[in-house]
């Protein structure tokens, strides 16, 4: 993989070294994230899953947060709220 063109969605440091980098990947329908290891999320990637690259622990911090705070936005229906 050419890490030159591999930047960090959230920082948008460019990636100089594989050290460290960590892939979030997320799923339209899924409500969830995955993180990753770079390493450990190689290509081929798998199709209708988006990757995103993270620069490190305090971008996947921030990545985490962010879903957190969307996470507030969701209502989900409760079991109470059915029937
Ligand atoms: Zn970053």
């Amino acid at each position: 993989m050419d890490v030159s063109t591999v930047a960090c969605d959230i920082c948008k440091h460019q990636k100089q070294e594989t050290n460290h980098w960590l892939v979030v990947i997320e799923k339209p329908g899924f409500e969830g994230l995955i993180f990753l290891p770079s390493e450990a999320a190689q290509e081929p990637r798998v199709e209708g899953y988006i990757y995103r690259d993270l620069c490190g622990h305090m971008c996947a911090q921030k990545k985490l947060s962010q879903w957190l705070d969307e996470l507030k936005n969701i209502n989900y229906p409760t079991k109470g709220d059915a029937a």
